[in-house]
This record gives C-alpha cells, sequence and structure tokens, in this order.
C-alpha cells in the first residue's frame, strides 16, 4: 500500500520517489550541529520508518503479553502477531518453511549459534572451516574459537586488489576435511557482492555445507535462499530498517532438526522433569526464553515497508547513488576507493593520502555528515589493503546526489584543512 505514494512515473519508468521515502523517516529532518543530517552510516544501522515505529508501539500499548504460553485474549494475538513476523520472514527469504525460521539478536549471534550447535557436534580435530578474506570479525572469531576448541583448522580463501573472492582459490581451499564453508553475501568493508551461488554448488558438490552471512546483503537485494540453496543464512533487523536486538537465521529443517539446541530454558522445551528434558521441535528449541517480541514484530514491519516499496526499486535507486559517488569520489586528487569490485552494493570506502580516516570522520560530522572511519570490524581487510582504516560511506534507498555532492564538498573541506 505504501508504495504507491512512493512511486512516480518517470521517462526511465517507475522510479522511487525519495521525497516521498524521506518523509517516513522522522530523524531524517534531524539537524546535526545546526546543519541537515546527511546519514551515510547505513552499513552500520540503518533508520527506521514511523510505519515500524508505530508497529513497536502497537504492541507495547495494545498487544503486550508474553507468547507460546498464555490462554488470554493479549497473549493470543502477541503470539499471532509474532508468528506472522516469521511468516512475513520466510516469504522475504523465499524460504520453504516458515519453521525454519529463528529469531535471533542478530547476525552474530546467528553465527554463534550455528558455531556451537552445528560446530560443537560436527567438527572432528583435523576438520576444515573455509571461510574467505572480506569477512567480518562477527563471520571470523566464532569459527576461528570453533576450530582452536575442536582441533580443526581455519582456512583462509584470498581477495583480489579489487576486493574480490579469488573462486580458483577459493575451490582450491575446498578440501575433503572441510566441514563448512562460511562467507560474506556482501562485504561490509568493501561492498563486494560474492558469488554465492557458485559458491553454493562448489561446496555442495562435496556435500559441504554453506553459512551465508546477509547482514550487508538483505538490505539492498531480493534474497531467495532456494535460488542460493544455502544450507544457513542470518542477517540483522536493525540493517534492515527494523529495530535493534532482533536477526534471523534461516536453516534447511533437516540441518537444524538434527542439531542440538543452543540455549535452554523455557518454551525451548516438550517436557521437564529432573531426570529428562525433551526438546521441542524448530524453531522453537533455538529460541530459548521469551523472545524479542516486539523486535520481531517491529521487523515484520520493515519487511513490509521495504516489500512495499520493491526491493529491485531499491536495488536500483541505490546502485544509481553508488555509481554516481564512485564517480565523483574518483575524481578528488589524493582519494583511493578500496573495493572496486564490479558486483558492488551500497558502500564506498576510501582514504585520503596523509590524512588518518577518524580525521576525516571528525571533519564530515561537523558538517553533519555521519560516516564510519575505522577498522570496520574487518581487520583482516584492512591488512589485506595495507590501511590501518577506511573512511565509509554507505548508502540507503532514502539517500539522494544530493547527499553525495554534501560528501563531496565535505571532504574538499577536509583536505583544505591539512593543506
Ligand atoms: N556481518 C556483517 C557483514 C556485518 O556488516 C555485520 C554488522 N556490521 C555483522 C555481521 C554483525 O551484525 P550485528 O552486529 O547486527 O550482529
Amino acid at each position: 500500500m505504501q508504495a504507491m505514494t512512493h512511486l512516480r512515473h518517470t521517462d526511465a519508468g517507475s522510479a522511487l520517489d525519495v521525497e516521498a521515502v524521506r518523509r517516513d523517516f522522522p530523524i531524517l529532518k534531524k539537524k546535526v550541529r545546526g546543519k541537515p543530517l546527511v546519514y551515510l552510516d547505513n552499513a552500520a544501522t540503518t533508520q527506521k520508518p514511523q510505519q515500524m515505529l508505530d508497529a513497536l508501539t502497537r504492541f507495547y500499548v495494545d498487544t503486550c503479553a508474553n507468547i507460546h504460553r498464555g490462554l488470554h485474549q493479549l497473549s493470543e494475538h502477541a503470539t499471532r502477531e509474532y508468528e506472522e513476523a516469521r511468516e512475513k520472514v520466510r516469504r522475504f527469504l523465499n524460504a520453504p518453511e516458515a519453521r525454519e525460521i529463528i529469531f535471533v539478536r542478530g547476525a552474530t549471534e546467528a553465527v554463534n549459534l550455528v558455531a556451537h550447535s552445528w560446530g560443537r557436534g560436527t567438527l572432528q580435530p583435523g576438520d576444515e572451516v573455509l571461510i574467505t578474506g572480506m569477512e567480518h570479525h562477527a563471520n571470523i572469531v566464532p569459527w576461528q574459537v570453533l576450530c582452536q576448541e575442536k582441533g580443526a583448522k581455519l582456512r583462509v580463501a584470498p581477495i583480489s586488489d579489487a576486493g574480490e573472492l579469488l573462486l580458483e582459490e577459493f575451490e582450491k581451499r575446498l578440501g575433503p576435511r572441510t566441514r563448512l564453508v562460511a562467507v560474506a553475501h556482501v562485504s561490509n568493508a568493501l561492498g563486494t557482492v560474492n558469488p554465492v551461488r557458485r559458491i553454493v554448488e562448489m561446496a555442495h558438490r562435496q556435500k559441504t555445507p554453506v553459512f551465508v552471512d546477509g547482514a550487508q546483503a538483505a538490505p539492498h537485494t531480493r534474497i531467495d535462499v532456494q535460488a542460493l540453496d544455502c544450507d544457513f543464512y542470518a542477517f540483522s533487523g536493525h540493517k534492515l530498517y527494523g529495530p535493534t536486538g532482533v536477526g534471523v537465521l534461516y536453516g534447511k529443517a533437516g540441518l537444524l532438526e538434527r542439531m542440538p539446541p543452543y540455549q535452554c530454558g523455557g518454551d525451548m522445551i516438550r517436557s521437564v522433569t529432573f531426570e529428562e528434558t525433551i526438546f521441542n521441535t524448530i524453531p522453537y528449541k533455538f529460541e530459548a526464553g521469551t523472545p524479542n517480541i516486539a523486535g520481531a514484530i517491529g521487523l515484520g514491519a520493515a519487511i513490509d515497508y521495504v516489500e512495499g516499496i520493491g526491493l529491485e526499486r531499491i536495488a536500483a535507486h541505490e546502485h544509481d547513488l553508488l555509481a554516481y559517488a564512485t564517480r565523483r569520489l574518483a575524481e578528488i586528487p589524493g582519494l583511493r576507493i578500496i573495493g572496486t569490485a564490479p558486483e558492488k552494493a551500497a558502500v564506498i570506502s576510501f582514504v585520503l593520502d596523509g590524512i588518518h580516516a577518524h580525521d576525516i570522520g571528525t571533519i564530515l560530522d561537523r558538517e553533519g555528515i555521519a560516516v564510519r572511519a575505522g577498522h570496520h570490524c574487518a581487520q583482516p581487510v584492512m591488512a589485506r589493503f595495507g590501511v590501518p582504516a577506511t573512511t565509509r560511506a554507505s548508502f540507503a534507498f532514502y539517500n539522494t546526489r544530493q547527499e553525495v555532492d554534501a560528501l563531496v564538498a565535505g571532504i574538499h573541506k577536509v583536505q583544505e584543512v591539512f593543506r
């Protein structure tokens, strides 16, 4: 429904009316240091539309109750809304079944869930987990700790100077001892889109399951876990215009059924005696305790919102912004873009000759421009490119070319300060 108000017909076809969508995001009206906010830190977290905020408020004002246990009407309503949110996520990912959708705290918890539950029961000494050289720490550290615990080996497929996965090198490292492949769909530090379908094909040829970290992909492109044929897929609600503290792990039912619980407590059980506990079925087996009920409902509303606009339309707008920003930034003397893969999504990392990223971030902030400066929780990527840090501008569908122009003007100011 919302989509209709956000569309206008242009010569290029049906495009996004950015000014209309911006009105849905109260924070975008804000002034920062007396300047209009230019929010280009969307890879860290996205801003929230009023429709999502209303869903959160509605839950707490109208339906607040615990789920799955109560017989009273409020509890039934809350349970229905929570389960409807699960169904919305299922559709969003095109997962075959709602029981394959597990609500977690975020992408980080999803990785930890699989590392603990699948990993502890599966890995043997000498086994291998294969990741890529462009992973976020969240998709490195849990595997590293697991491998250390199990006497297994963490192997890393290298990336090119453009920031692309070297597929041949990846395939070489895919051996008979590889028990799992864990790979980002989109790199948060470089913006590179990985060829997940091909990676899955290679891994499945030898029956190795694939975990996909979709934290930076789900907000920008249509995800179809059946087309990808991945075994696990994870994302965070807060990067998809939803609330913080909620995220999703999709897993193929057959795998999830064989995995032991990650956390134990209420709701994940079928029956308990002091001698024995019989665990609940999936997905509840993995949702111990009271979950983030409001968060899941809010995430459902965020998915409604995003789908109302249309992921294809979002991708097209962001692609235009990325191409425009790449062109404009490349014109700045002394600026080097880190991550120049042909397939990229919504992220530009860059360094400026002789100026530290933190200084760039601080000076841009004085202009009301929010970017991220640092290692982006991807220190191995920084090491690969021989830089201590980068400045990262990351886009959402509510960003405009004028905001890219403001960024470019801001970078010129930074250079003047250091001249
Ligand atoms: N993976 C990637 C690629 C990310 O960008 C992030 C967040 N920066 C995460 C995982 C972790 O997400 P969260 O902090 O929401 O758990």
